[in-house]
């Protein structure tokens, strides 16, 4: 079966005329349960059936320098990274984690040096993840200390760049800022699949973090990976993984494993239908952007970031990117964007989250239909005229 991209949802709640004017719809997370639809109409493929007797041992290959590490999740994950075309994997250490949110740690800890008395600072360009500077201040490190936009940044001595493209939260295609020595770039790809952008060329990197969370929706499952060049790099990431959680769930990493075959399997087989994950979710991102484009129209009281387009090689067509969260400015009179549209009963994550003002927030896209649907309506009637009757 043909799997469509309408905007009526199988799995949202029965509501009923007048609820939804009430109805609270939080886009703060982003969550990815957009993916909901596309796995309930692949059904069965995706199953896993795990035995009681299996994923008993602590370890999964013992030979690997990432021991915890599954090999048919390293199989499925290098198979995918090469029909997509957005990574080089040769040559490269897997690191796998639970999440890439274990994998940034990783990272931290294996880039830091201890018993150099200054920490080593970490820096990302604003607007950055929001969770960068709360993760690398949550536990005082002496090792390693956030010191916010990189565009800023002139301090002395070693540091870690974040570089997250396309971005979240303003999703644009990015390269490293800092133009000084000294210092180790981290490229997080969590959103570099040709759903949200087009995939121009291989990205070719020392340190890459991917996620499953927005790769196939399943955020869930925890799972995530590093390609890492350096070999000294990766084995102090898998010593950190080790002192933190003793490895990665294997029954996680074999379903990973599942829904990526599916996943390779449509791609090779139907590339341009809707069975693909891919052309399912790139539809559906399109006619989001379309609808939410609409809306910050009609309203006149918003701004969105606009994209030029870009050949994408995957697919072969020529798009805009469409990323995964809406990064909306308030235009004046409107100084706090985030608790104006909570007073109209829309929950968003504030620009000061991401190292800028207040006119800005963040909205994720990937939320199911019923609340995407109900969130643009609602954006669409909210007008200069009937401000102050809010
Ligand atoms: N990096 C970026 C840029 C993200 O947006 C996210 C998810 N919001 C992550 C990392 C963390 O993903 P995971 O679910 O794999 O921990």
């Amino acid at each position: 079966a043909h799997l469509s991209v309408s905007t009526t949802s199988s799995s949202s709640p029965t509501t009923f005329p007048g609820e939804d004017r009430h109805r609270v719809i939080n886009l703060d997370h982003g969550d990815p349960t957009m993916y909901e639809r596309f796995w309930q109409q692949v059904g069965d493929k995706a199953t896993v059936v795990i035995p009681g007797w299996q994923s008993i041992s602590y370890f999964s290959d013992i030979g690997n320098l990432c021991w915890f590490l599954e090999p048919e999740f390293a199989k499925q994950l290098l198979r995918l990274h090469k029909i997509v075309g957005n990574a080089v994997t040769e040559d490269r250490h897997i690191v796998v984690g639970t999440g890439s949110t274990q994998l940034f740690q990783a990272v931290l800890y294996a880039l830091a040096r201890p018993g150099v008395e200054e920490p080593i600072s970490v820096v990302s360009a604003a607007p950055y993840y929001s969770s960068y500077p709360a993760i690398t201040e949550s536990l005082k490190s002496g090792l390693y200390k956030w010191e916010g936009d990189a565009l800023s940044f002139s301090k002395e001595g070693q540091f870690i760049e974040l570089v997250t493209s396309p971005n979240n939260p303003d999703g644009y295609v990015r390269d490293s800022v800092v133009n000084k020595s000294g210092g180790v770039l981290v490229h997080d790809f969590a959103y570099y699949w040709p759903q949200y952008t087009p995939i121009t060329s291989p990205a070719d990197y020392d340190i890459m973090l991917f996620t499953l969370s927005k790769t196939t929706g399943h955020a869930g499952m925890r799972i995530g990976w590093a390609l890492v060049k350096d070999r000294e790099i990766a084995k102090r990431m898998v010593k950190y993984i080790e002192l933190n959680s003793i490895g990665v769930s294997k029954d996680s990493q074999l379903r990973a494993a599942k829904v990526f075959k599916v996943v390779s399997d449509s791609c090779e087989s139907s590339r341009d239908t809707t069975e693909s994950l891919f052309e399912f979710a790139y539809h559906l991102m399109v006619e989001r952007w379309q609808n939410l484009r609409a809306a910050v129209k009609r309203s006149g009281m918003f701004s969105l970031p606009e994209f030029s387009p870009g050949l994408c090689k995957f697919t072969g067509r020529f798009f805009e990117p469409q990323p995964a969260f809406a990064w909306l400015k308030c235009e004046e009179p409107i100084e706090d964007c985030e608790s104006f549209l909570r007073s109209n009963k829309i929950l968003t994550r504030s620009g000061t989250h991401f190292g800028v003002g207040p006119q800005y927030v963040r909205i994720s896209l990937l939320d199911r239909d019923d609340n995407i649907d109900l969130f643009v309506e609602r954006l669409s009637n909210i007008r200069k005229d009937n401000l102050y009757q809010h």
